[in-house]
């Protein structure tokens, strides 16, 4: 099988292996574990901030961050294809409960005007914006950048607005290769983040947040109330620093990949792709033929190549660091040869 459907497919190595098993631990409810701190402290600093807290997921990682932004009733501005609010069943509503406002962007990107006509003015009678959250890099719309201009100009306005900004960098990493622009550069107009250790930097769990000392400090009682308190959980943590040693800076070669695996099927009458999307390691693609993107899922699984659904028409492509650049070649011309069929 040619699994294609996410970066988080990858399994650990025997390395990262050895780095777990050999990882000193305590019990990190106690704040004991010192390997949990050691990789908190490690992505504190790699952010420019504070302090970091290590979660199970970048689910929760969001999720906590924008309840300690937000009281019940409050206002989210976000882009309309943003993964904490079509992907994560409906928590911003059910843990913070806040209510979204969503904005339809350009590949994924809102600009400062659109942000500005979102934000409520103060009537008592209106929701009270309180956050912006931005996605980089953006999943639904290809694994997409978002222009650190416009991230500095949104960041300005929301500083005179008193609005607190959270970055969805589930794949910061992806973005900080492709751009050249550190974690830390892109973090410096946040308040708080949220970076994935389980994407393509092929951690088998974990998210890590970080922010002011006080925010996180709010944001470890939330995560104790979640239940996500975790024990001698600095075997994950080990894997989590491992990755960012040995698998961050091949992230290039998962950008490379999905290029070429971008250009062999645009080439199909019945793909509809937009290039300038393929900015990092996902492909995104329309079917244009009577064919439901679940369907041509279903006949690529039977010829061994796996790739996700993502609407009635949209299909998504994700490289890793469990494929080869042959292997990406060859599912792509797999799915050529079954449009061409058509
Ligand atoms: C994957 C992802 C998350 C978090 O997902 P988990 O599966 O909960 O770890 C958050 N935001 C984006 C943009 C993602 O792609």
């Amino acid at each position: 099988m040619i699994d294609l459907r996410s970066d988080t497919v990858t399994r650990p190595d025997a390395g990262m292996r050895r780095a777990m098993a050999d990882a000193e631990v305590g019990d990190d409810v106690f704040g004991e574990d010192p390997t949990v701190h050691l990789l908190q402290q490690k992505v504190a600093e790699l952010l420019g901030k504070e302090a970091a807290l290590f979660v199970p997921s970048g689910t929760m990682g969001n999720q906590i961050c924008m309840k300690v932004h937000t009281q019940p009733g409050d206002e989210i501005i976000c882009e309309a294809g943003a993964h904490v609010l079509n992907f994560e069943s409906g928590s911003m509503a059910f843990l913070a409960g806040a209510q979204p406002r969503p904005i339809p962007g350009h590949r994924g990107v809102i600009t400062l005007e659109q942000v500005r006509e979102a934000v409520r003015s103060p009537a008592y009678y209106l929701p009270r914006t309180r956050l912006i959250v931005i996605e980089n890099t953006h999943n639904f719309a290809g694994g997409t950048l978002f222009p650190l201009e416009e991230i500095r100009r949104i960041s300005e306005f929301a500083r005179e607005q008193g609005l607190a900004m959270h970055l969805d960098g589930a794949r910061l990493w992806n973005a900080s290769v492709a751009t050249g622009i550190s974690p830390k550069e892109y973090s410096r107009y946040f308040d708080s983040v949220s970076v994935c250790l389980s994407k393509g930097l092929g951690a088998p769990v974990g998210s890590v947040i970080a922010g002011s000392k006080a925010f996180i400090e709010k944001a470890h009682r939330v995560r104790k109330q979640l239940g996500g308190g975790m024990r001698q959980v600095g075997i994950l943590a080990a894997a989590g620093i491992y990755a960012l040693e040995h698998n961050w800076s091949r992230l290039e070669e998962d950008h490379r990949k999905a290029r070429r695996f971008a250009e062999i099927v645009a080439g199909s009458r019945h793909i509809q792709l937009d290039m300038e999307t393929v900015q990092t390691n996902i492909v995104v693609m329309d079917i244009t033929a009577e064919l439901t993107a679940a369907q041509l899922a279903e006949r690529m699984a039977a010829k061994g190549v796996l790739l996700v659904p993502m609407g009635p028409r949209k299909l998504r492509a994700v490289t890793h660091l469990d494929v080869t650049m042959q292997q990406v070649e060859t599912a792509a011309k797999i799915v050529r040869q079954e449009l061409d069929a058509l």
